[in-house]
């Protein structure tokens, strides 16, 4: 079945509050994506036709290729390898490929079927979260308790805000709200490496990390908003 946005649970989403809240609601969807394209959609031509066409991330593909089925994986990379050679490569071997044909694979880097997909239903989904912190002051306490809102998603939330989904005092509570969260979060952050920095000062030795000890790798995701990757070394 294709994922369905309707079914994702925005309320229930803001209940947790370990990390940014549209980073799991991204996590969410990717993990939704990457069954459906090595599953379901092996049946659907239309997705086929754009998957041929735009192919996927690393990151996707990995995702793809750890958890989907390896026949639908072979499949999906025929079909796309066929559409791609085609378009890249001169016909004759002994040519050198046109700049129309170089564009194209500076442009198949850059494209991803799941990336696409996502992208276009957090922006859904954020206008449901604009609604609710309009119309329910549970939710904003929900909002508001939040570790955190990362760099790329604070950008997001603060750029698409729809104005009409609130009042104008809970559109300034909403700013608030999110700049706490994202700037709140930065000076933390700019805290917690300080202190870690200073416990490497000899005269600090013995002394009280406090919360500093993972203040590297919290910063890695607020700044990205991916967790570092233990598997790149
Ligand atoms: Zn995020
Ligand atoms: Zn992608």
């Amino acid at each position: 079945m294709k994922p369905n946005i309707t079914t994702i649970p925005i309320t229930e989403l803001f209940s947790e509050t370990t990390g940014c809240p549209v980073c799991r609601m991204r996590d969410m969807l990717e993990e939704q994506y990457a069954e459906y394209v090595t599953g379901a959609a092996m049946m659907a031509p239309d997705v086929r036709v754009q998957t041929n066409r735009t192919g996927f991330c690393h990151r996707h593909f990995s995702m793809m290729v750890n958890s989907g089925p390896r026949l639908s994986n072979a499949l999906l990379l025929q079909t796309h390898i066929d559409e791609l050679r085609k378009k890249v490569f001169p016909k004759k071997n002994t040519d050198t490929p046109d700049k129309k044909m170089l564009a194209a694979i500076r442009e198949n880097a850059r494209t991803c079927y799941v990336c696409d997909r996502v992208e276009h239903d957090i922006l859904h989904l954020l206008s449901t979260v604009y609604v609710q912190f309009g119309s329910d002051p549970d939710f904003r306490e929900r909002y508001k308790a939040q570790d955190f809102i990362c760099l790329e998603h604070y950008a997001l939330l603060m750029s698409s805000v729809n104005k009409k989904a609130m009042d104008k005092k809970t559109l300034i509570e909403f700013y608030e709200a999110t700049n706490t969260l994202s700037k709140g979060y930065a000076d933390t952050l700019y805290d917690d490496v300080t202190h870690f920095a200073s416990m490497y000062d000899y005269r600090n030795r013995g002394g009280d990390y406090k919360n500093s000890k993972d203040s590297i790798e919290r910063s890695v995701s607020f700044l990205t908003s991916y967790p570092v990757d233990e598997n790149l070394k």
